[in-house]
């Protein structure tokens, strides 16, 4: 038993006794892709109706134990968050902007009818993580531990309505560079026979049904060679990408990105967005039509676009396709602009850049 959090939880760690040898972790860490490999332990907290939350805990990381009729497994209530522990050039280990996850899964849980964690219980539950597994935290350059907090309906019910018992755990994943041979501009495919969001939706909400929803239009989108699939609104406005949001950049370096009840609002996305404004750029946060982004890119009033998200933090979008038209950006303005960007966010993220925000912790 460890001494009270500042969250006034008392929290357990129990040690994994088959935890990889630093020799078997090291091979990991050399070479470890995306959401493959997971560190030694898991944070677990319990949460009931009558109870709160409770029970917190680090323990060895394993399968979940789930009763048959547990809810999440009928009526997908769920939801999750995604962010990345850096480590920086003297050894210490941050996290970026952690509170805007914290408050984005409230959000969330308000939008599925789960519980809210306090903030200063997901930080904790992050710093508990990541202190047992700090030897997790990779060090080569553009690495780091993926961090993925989530929370789930766990009580065995099939009447459909919000579950009184509900779970809420922290995994660890290490990632390489997104991008080792250099940052390359995407291609993506629009989707128009399917939606991702709707009008009073969960667009907004980080939950599975929004990503299960995402995939068969991701599977159209490789067969038309793309890389991710685009959405919009039911008016035809820009929505956002699978697993990523979007930028517009006009010809005066003007930023244009959708708003809208129904994207996921993205933490990657609005520090960008803030890094541009410190840099002098204007930028709009407004319904952006599909034909306006056709008909810019035809004048030359847009001159390129990006996509940003945690995973790849900027990456330049080339080329948009759609079952009647093509939008091709093939300027060097836009791209070297997002690249620009994407420079200072992880210079910031690694340490390399001063963090005048204060978006680490
Ligand atoms: N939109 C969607 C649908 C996403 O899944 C993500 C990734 N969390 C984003 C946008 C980008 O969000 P963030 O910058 O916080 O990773």
């Amino acid at each position: 038993l460890q001494a009270p959090s500042a969250a006034g939880l008392i929290w357990q760690v129990i040690r994994n006794g088959e935890a990889k040898t630093p020799a078997e972790r090291e091979a990991v860490l050399a070479d470890p892709g995306f959401g493959n490999h997971f560190t030694d332990h898991m944070v677990d907290i319990c949460w009931s109706e009558k109870g709160g939350w409770h029970r917190p805990r680090v323990s060895p990381y394993g399968p979940i134990s789930l009763d048959p009729a547990a809810a999440v497994l009928h009526y997908a209530q769920e939801i999750f968050e995604g962010m990345k522990a850096y480590r920086h050039a003297d050894g210490s280990i941050h996290t970026f902007r952690p509170f805007e996850n914290a408050a984005r899964m409230q959000r969330s849980a308000r939008r599925m009818a789960l519980p809210e964690l306090p903030s200063d219980i997901f930080i904790e539950s992050l710093k508990q993580l990541v202190a047992v597994d700090a030897d997790w935290v990779p060090s080569a350059p553009e690495t780091s531990l993926y961090l993925r907090p989530f929370m789930f309906a766990k009580e065995a019910f099939l009447g459909v309505r919000p579950a009184k018992k509900v779970a809420y755990y922290v995994i660890a994943s290490p990632a390489g560079a997104y991008f080792p041979g250099g940052v390359e501009p995407v291609n993506i495919w629009l989707s128009t026979d399917y939606a991702r969001a709707g009008k009073g939706g969960t667009g907004a909400a980080k939950t599975g049904g929004n990503y299960a929803s995402s995939l068969l239009p991701q599977a159209e989108a490789y067969e038309k060679g793309c890389q991710q699939v685009a959405f919009l609104d039911d008016a035809g406005n820009l929505e956002e990408l699978g697993g990523m949001n979007i930028v517009l950049v006009k010809r005066d370096g003007t930023l244009v990105t959708p708003e809208s009840p129904s994207i996921l609002e993205g933490i990657t996305r609005d520090s960008i967005l803030q890094l541009a404004t410190d840099r002098g750029h204007t930028v709009e946060r407004r319904a952006i039509s599909l034909d306006e982004w056709r008909s810019g890119a035809e004048s030359g009033e847009i001159v390129g676009a990006f996509a940003c998200g945690t995973a790849a933090v900027v990456v330049p979008i080339g080329r948009l396709l759609g079952t009647d038209f093509e939008i091709v950006h093939t300027g060097a303005e836009a791209s070297e602009l997002a690249l620009s960007l994407r420079q200072e966010l992880t210079g910031i993220q690694y340490g390399r850049v001063e963090d005048r925000h204060g978006w680490l912790t």
